[in-house]
């Protein structure tokens, strides 16, 4: 089957029954975006939600095509993944990332920017040079082992011994790992134990609908049951919590009465490009 793609892209419905864009088409897209410098990186703020004051971004990657305009990650990631094409592509925004961090932090100072985060897909982490590509980011750039986090999923990690192996090897190097999606896997906890994670980002499907009280307690309160579990877990363990999507002021209410601290979403600042960033760390310098 065949339909239109949201960026354009002819889509093509796998035995599956999963959308996948043209191989071919794409992948030779892709080589050519790599080559022609179409990538390029947002920065997702990362919130305080208290005083709503920015601690943090995450990586986002967007592909600037000549003739579809910005096509988003959800279109070309997965296919990146299958052609292998995702390791130079992660490469490319591992090194940008990391020289955009130290760029911020020679410019605005340590205590400005605590951490830049990024998405690492388990296809890198089971390419036998991720660790040493890392290491070279960080040298290349100046940018401190302890101001880095790679965000994986849990699928991610729970594929094979070189993908643990790597995670280990990054951990001993002080980089902190994130658990991305957080609760959405089917290994959650058990995990937990298995993994040096220092941070879990409860997924968006769990703020969704936080906030609506339909007059029934008992309602209310499963709704906000996996995020106060979470949370709980998180604390016990010692790790650090970001919760992810928040589009409302109510959302940032319950959370907060909840105990998180950290979170992300539109409704408290939106991927912007670096100049972005630079900005607000200068209002919040200033302030
Ligand atoms: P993710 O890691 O879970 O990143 C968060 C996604 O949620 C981003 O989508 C972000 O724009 C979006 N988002 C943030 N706040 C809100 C909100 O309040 N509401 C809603 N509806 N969405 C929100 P984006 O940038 O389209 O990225 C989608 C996914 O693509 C990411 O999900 C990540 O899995 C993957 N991705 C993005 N950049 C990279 C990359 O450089 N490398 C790899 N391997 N994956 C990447
Ligand atoms: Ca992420
Ligand atoms: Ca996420
Ligand atoms: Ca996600």
């Amino acid at each position: 089957a065949k339909q239109r793609g949201e960026a354009g892209f002819t889509r093509y419905v796998d035995g599956m029954g999963e959308p996948v864009l043209a191989h071919m088409q794409l992948g030779g897209e892709l080589r050519r975006a790599l080559d022609n410098d179409e990538l390029r990186v947002v920065y997702q703020p990362i919130m305080r939600l208290e005083q709503q004051r920015m601690v943090g971004v995450e990586a986002l990657v967007r592909w600037h095509h000549p003739v579809r305009g910005v096509v988003s990650p959800a279109e070309f990631i997965p296919a990146a993944e299958r052609t292998g094409l995702i390791v130079p592509l992660g490469r490319f925004v591992l090194r940008e990332t990391c020289r955009q961090a130290a760029a911020w932090l020679a410019e605005f100072g340590p205590d400005a920017l605590e951490e830049t985060g990024l998405n690492v897909s388990a296809r890198q982490l089971h390419d036998p040079d991720f660790v040493s590509d890392v290491a070279a980011a960080l040298a290349d750039s100046g940018l401190p082992c302890e101001r880095l986090i790679l965000e994986v999923t849990e699928s991610a990690v729970l594929r094979g011994q070189q993908v643990s192996r790597a995670l280990y090897e990054l951990d001993r190097m002080g980089i902190r790992l994130a658990l991305d999606d957080f609760g959405t896997g089917e290994s959650s906890l058990s995990l937990l134990r298995a993994f040096p994670a220092s941070i879990v980002k409860l997924d968006k499907s769990f703020v969704d609908g936080i906030e609506i009280d339909d007059g029934q307690p008992a309602a209310a309160g499963a709704r906000q049951a996996v995020a106060r579990a979470v949370i709980q877990l998180a604390h016990a363990l010692g790790l650090g919590t970001v919760a992810e999507g928040i589009e409302n002021p109510e959302q940032v209410t319950v959370l907060r009465e909840l105990g998180y601290t950290l979170g992300q979403g539109f409704h408290l600042a939106q991927p912007m490009t670096a100049d972005g960033v630079s900005r607000l760390l200068a209002q919040q310098c200033a302030a």
